[in-house]
């Protein structure tokens, strides 16, 4: 059993995120989207949010062999991806940028739990620039983010800017 966790933020999710779950379908029989629960960013979508928008997006993709799982952790990312069973972290690289972070983050989480592989997808060109940082910037400023994040997504923050 080849199991994968995807960990992220996902606030929210966008289709640089679904590109890297669709890139990771083939390698893995099982992948868990792992929502974060970080304390200490003052996100846009609670938790419990992120998660029934991933569940609701997961349909549209044709996953084949692979199951798709959403789930929410707090804490260390190594300590989650043990307790689950999972051999594999995945992660995207947009930039050089992503590197330096996610190579610190790697090696820790390698340092934390040795049996437990990175492993990096490089982004699709058309998403390399998008992030859901810049895609909350954007929206909250009146820009378009269509075609970058998922239809439901946009229509979910649409909702948020009217409350
Ligand atoms: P985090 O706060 O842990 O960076 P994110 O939700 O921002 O969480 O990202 C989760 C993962 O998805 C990270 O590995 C990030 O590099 C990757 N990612 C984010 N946006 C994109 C994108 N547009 N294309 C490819 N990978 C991406």
């Amino acid at each position: 059993m080849r199991r994968a966790i995807f960990p992220g933020s996902f606030d929210p999710l966008t289709n640089g995120h679904l590109d890297i779950i669709k890139r990771s379908l083939p390698l893995f029989d099982e992948i868990i989207i792992a929502v974060l629960n970080n304390l200490e960013k003052k996100p846009m979508f609670s938790v419990a949010e992120r998660c029934r928008m991933i569940e609701e997006i997961l349909p549209e993709i044709e996953n084949g062999e692979c199951s798709l799982i959403v789930d929410s952790f707090q804490g260390l990312t190594a300590d989650f991806a043990r307790d689950k069973s999972a051999t594999a972290i995945v992660r995207g690289i947009r930039a050089v940028s992503d590197y330096e972070y996610e190579l610190r983050m790697a090696l820790m989480n390698r340092r934390l739990e040795p049996q437990i592989e990175t492993v990096f997808l490089m982004a699709a060109e058309e998403y390399s620039y998008v992030s859901s940082n810049l895609m909350k910037q954007v929206f909250t400023l009146g820009g378009r983010v269509e075609g970058l994040v998922p239809e439901l997504v946009e229509a979910k923050m649409r909702d948020k800017s009217k409350l």
